[in-house]
């Protein structure tokens, strides 16, 4: 029997997007981050759960490259962190999507202003930022809202805006650091299912959170960190995952396709 949805979503060649080799970080005294290795494929999803103080916000501050390893070596898709020179970080930044905890919008701006702001900074046509802006609010569900200002909107929303923000730059990775923090559980599901359409699209996704209970659901893999060691990486299809319901229902929904970098 054919599965036509599947056999249409293309899959790529798989390789490490993302590498951490032996790194340690140290913030003076305080180790914050012990020998770790590990790697995330192009198109791989991974939660990093660990409580909180355990190093989860490090490791995704060292992908980011706003940190850089005391010792190892970081790469993100060919940069790499020992060689990596100050110009050349916007350039990891525009492929390296993030999200936070307390969303971190311009609350002076609308929110099509907000998801625009990174294509104004690198000055892309008008013309450009107008179609892919309008284009990434109707496939998180805000196109409604564009003409709102962050503090119109709920926490959700503000949620799905950085969401979109973060995509506008066709990021290979995206990282979410906490972000159903402030949401409650019914709204977290929603981000949660929005992090996976966004995969099922192709991007890379590294989720920290403290909470394990919710992620634990998913048939995902878990990388579980305690005072800054991996002390278990849990692969995905080891386990059985009864319930996934928002997985399932990113299957069935379009993928949320990051936008083809401008000509
Ligand atoms: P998590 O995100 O899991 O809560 P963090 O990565 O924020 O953990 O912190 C890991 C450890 O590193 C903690 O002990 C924290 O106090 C310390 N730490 C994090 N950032 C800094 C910093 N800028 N300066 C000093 N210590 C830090």
């Amino acid at each position: 029997m054919t599965n036509t949805t599947a056999e249409s979503r293309a899959v790529p060649e798989r390789h490490p997007i993302v590498s951490l080799f032996h790194v340690t970080k140290r913030y003076g005294k305080r180790v914050a981050l012990t020998d770790i290795t590990l790697h995330v494929e192009n198109g791989g999803f991974v939660f990093v759960v660990g409580p909180s103080g355990a190093g989860k916000s490090t490791l995704l501050r060292l992908i980011y490259m706003e940190e850089f390893p005391s010792e190892g070596q970081v790469t993100v898709s060919g940069f790499l962190s020992s060689r990596m020179r100050r110009n050349r970080i916007p350039h990891l930044r525009r492929k390296v999507g993030l999200i936070f905890q307390n969303f971190k919008l311009l609350e002076d701006r609308n929110i099509f202003e907000n998801v625009a702001f990174p294509l104004y900074v690198i000055g892309v046509n008008r013309n450009y930022i107008r179609k892919t802006v309008l284009d990434l609010l109707g496939r998180v569900g805000l196109y409604q809202k564009r003409n709102n200002f962050p503090h119109e909107l709920s926490g959700g929303e503000q949620q799905r805006v950085a969401i979109a923000r973060a995509l506008v730059n066709s990021p290979y990775v995206l990282l979410a650091d906490e972000p159903t923090g402030n949401l409650d559980p019914v709204v977290a599901r929603e981000i949660l299912k929005l992090l996976f359409r966004i995969n099922i699209a192709g991007t890379a996704v590294i989720m920290a959170t403290h909470d394990h209970e919710l992620v634990r659901q998913y048939r995902q893999r878990i990388v579980h960190i305690e005072h800054g060691e991996i002390v278990q990486d849990e692969n995905a299809f080891d386990r059985w995952s009864p319930g996934a319901r928002e997985l399932d229902e990113a299957w069935r929904e379009e993928p949320l396709k990051v936008p083809p970098p401008e000509e």
